[in-house]
C-alpha cells in the first residue's frame, strides 16, 4: 500500500455537530481510507452525517470508524475492492434494506496508473485505471440511482481532475478516464435534471495525498494544500439546499478568489 501523505496524526481532533448541515443524512464515500476521501468523511461526520465508508484497506477504515464513533458520530464500514462490481450491487441492497434511501454519494476512489507515453502504456494497467475511475462510478450510478431518488434531496459528487480536460503529456489512461467520467456524470445529471437529485463534479486541484506524491515525486508536499482545505466544497454540494446540477466545481479557482478577497 502507498504511504499516506495525510496521516491521522496531522488532522485536527474530530468534533461532531449533531445538528450540522448534514445532520441525519446517509452518505456513502468511496476511497475513504486515505487522502481526500478520508478528509471528506471526517468533515461530513462533523456535520452530523451517518457515513458508509468504503475502500480496500480495512485497517484504515476501522481507524476512521473508531475516531468517528469516539467523537459521537455514526459510521458503517463496507470494505471492498470496488472493481469486483457485484459488491457494489450488494452494497446497494444492504443500504436499501437498512436505510431505504441514500442521501449522498461521493464517487471519490481513483487510481493514477503509471504516467508515461501513451504508446507505452501497459494494457492491464490501462484496464485497471478505467475500471476504477470510470466503470466503478457507472456501477455506483446503476446501483444507487433508485436509492438517491428515494431521498428527499439525493446528492451525488464525483471527483474529476484538470488532467481530464486540459491535455497534459504522459497523463495517459488517467487523463482519458477522467474525461470519460466527466461526460458520464454530466450525462447522468442531464437525465435527472427534473428530479430532486443533484449531480455535480468537483475538481480539487493539486492536493497533498499519496496520489499527488506519486504523480509529482520531486515536489515538496508541504507546498501543496491539504485535503482538509477543500472539504467544505464537498459539504456545499452534499447539502440538501444545494441547487446546482451538472456543474464542475473548480476548487483552485474558488480558493484563489477567496485568497484575493481576504487580501
Ligand atoms: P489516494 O491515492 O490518496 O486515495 C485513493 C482512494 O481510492 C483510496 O482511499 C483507495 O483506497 C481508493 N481506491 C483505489 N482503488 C480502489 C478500489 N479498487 N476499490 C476501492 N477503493 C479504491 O488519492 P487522492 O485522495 O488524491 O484521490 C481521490 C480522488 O481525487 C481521485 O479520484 C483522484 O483522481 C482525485 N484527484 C486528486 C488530486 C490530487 O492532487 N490529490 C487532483 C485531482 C483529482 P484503498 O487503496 O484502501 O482501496
Amino acid at each position: 500500500m502507498m504511504a499516506d501523505a495525510t496521516p491521522a496524526s496531522v488532522s485536527r481532533p474530530l468534533t461532531i455537530n449533531p445538528d450540522g448541515r448534514l445532520a441525519g443524512r446517509i452518505a456513502l464515500i468511496t476511497g475513504a481510507s486515505r487522502g481526500i476521501g478520508r478528509a471528506v468523511a471526517r468533515h461530513f461526520a462533523a456535520e452530523g452525517a451517518h457515513l458508509i465508508l468504503t475502500a480496500r484497506t480495512q485497517g484504515a477504515l476501522e481507524e476512521l470508524d473508531d475516531e468517528i464513533r469516539a467523537a459521537g458520530g455514526q459510521s458503517t464500514l463496507s470494505p471492498a475492492d470496488l472493481t469486483e462490481y457485484d459488491t457494489i450491487d450488494r452494497m446497494g441492497a444492504a443500504i436499501f434494506e437498512r436505510f431505504k434511501r441514500l442521501d449522498i454519494l461521493v464517487g471519490n476512489a481513483g487510481v493514477l496508473g503509471t504516467l508515461g507515453p501513451l504508446a507505452h502504456a501497459d494494457p492491464q494497467e490501462w484496464d485497471e485505471v478505467f475500471a476504477v475511475n470510470v466503470t466503478v462510478n457507472w456501477r455506483l450510478i446503476r446501483s444507487f440511482e433508485p436509492l438517491l431518488r428515494m431521498s428527499d434531496a439525493g446528492r451525488a459528487i464525483f471527483v474529476t481532475s484538470t488532467a481530464g480536460h486540459r491535455p497534459r503529456a504522459f497523463f495517459s489512461a488517467y487523463a482519458a478516464s477522467k474525461a470519460a467520467l466527466r461526460m458520464m456524470v454530466l450525462t447522468w445529471a442531464d437525465e435527472l435534471k427534473n428530479t430532486s437529485v443533484r449531480i455535480n463534479l468537483l475538481n480539487p486541484g493539486g492536493t497533498r495525498t499519496a496520489m499527488r506524491s506519486k504523480a509529482f515525486p520531486g515536489e515538496d508536499p508541504e507546498t501543496i494544500k491539504t485535503p482538509e482545505k477543500i472539504t467544505k466544497y464537498f459539504v456545499e454540494l452534499a447539502d440538501a439546499a444545494c441547487a446546482r446540477n451538472g456543474e464542475i466545481v473548480e476548487v483552485p479557482a474558488l480558493l484563489a478568489a477567496e485568497e484575493k478577497g481576504t487580501k
